[in-house]
């Protein structure tokens, strides 16, 4: 992957497992600022085209090119199941080495943004599951990376939750982000900018 001045650009891309091809030629760019759904049935790739797009995987043909770090957003995001929701917001900002105090400070209002203020100092543990999610997904955000990628972050919740997820996906492409989000969910694809329909790339 090469550093590019903005966003994710994705050219002539072909890539599959064994003898199948997922996709074929694939072109596609998400300049910083804005938030593609990446769309299709189960199994048609998408969450193979994220890892190709984060590193994880080499492709077969074509380039892709990224802004500098990666940020994935999975289902299941691993936490600190005794600290507090606060403290793990706080995390992926202590990993970037900002000191405590900010740290904590910058995940206490970004939590209350995203009414999680009052569950701030309560174990992950006891979370359900959207609010653990959307602390996931906050922790994410927070990070400030130029490229977003979010592995249908809102399968299997309320449609309150997947509204707040989508706000904060929605949010990161307005600071500047580029955001692809893999997904089902055509109330996440409507909160999209642009598209990408994977069941229409594969000419195997
Ligand atoms: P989606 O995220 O759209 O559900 P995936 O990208 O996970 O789809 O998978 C696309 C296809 O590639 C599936 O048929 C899957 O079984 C296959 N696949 C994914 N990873 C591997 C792998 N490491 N080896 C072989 N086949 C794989
Ligand atoms: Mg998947």
């Amino acid at each position: 992957m090469t550093a590019v001045a903005a966003g994710v650009e994705v050219v002539g891309l072909t890539h599959g497992f064994e003898d199948r091809v997922l996709f074929a030629d694939l072109s596609w760019s998400v300049p910083g600022g804005s938030i593609t759904a990446v769309m299709g049935p189960s199994g048609v790739g998408k969450s193979t085209l994220l890892a190709l797009i984060a590193g994880h995987l080499t492709p077969w043909q074509g380039q892709i090119r990224t802004a500098g770090a990666v940020e994935w957003i999975v289902q299941s995001v691993p936490m600190l199941e005794r600290r507090s929701a606060l403290d793990n917001a706080a995390m992926g900002l202590i990993a970037q080495r900002v000191k405590w105090e900010e740290a904590r400070q910058r995940a206490q209002t970004a939590l209350e943004n995203f009414a999680l203020g009052a569950s701030a100092a309560t174990r992950v543990a006891e979370l359900s599951g959207g609010e653990r999610q959307r602390v996931a997904v906050v922790r994410s955000v927070l990070r400030g990376a130029p490229v977003l990628l979010a592995d249908e972050p809102t399968a299997s919740l309320d449609p309150a939750t997947c509204e707040s997820i989508c706000d904060a996906l929605v949010a990161s492409a307005r600071a500047g982000a580029s955001v692809l989000v893999a997904t089902h969910d055509p109330a996440v694809a409507a909160r999209c900018e642009k598209v990408l329909d994977l069941s229409v790339c594969a000419r195997a």
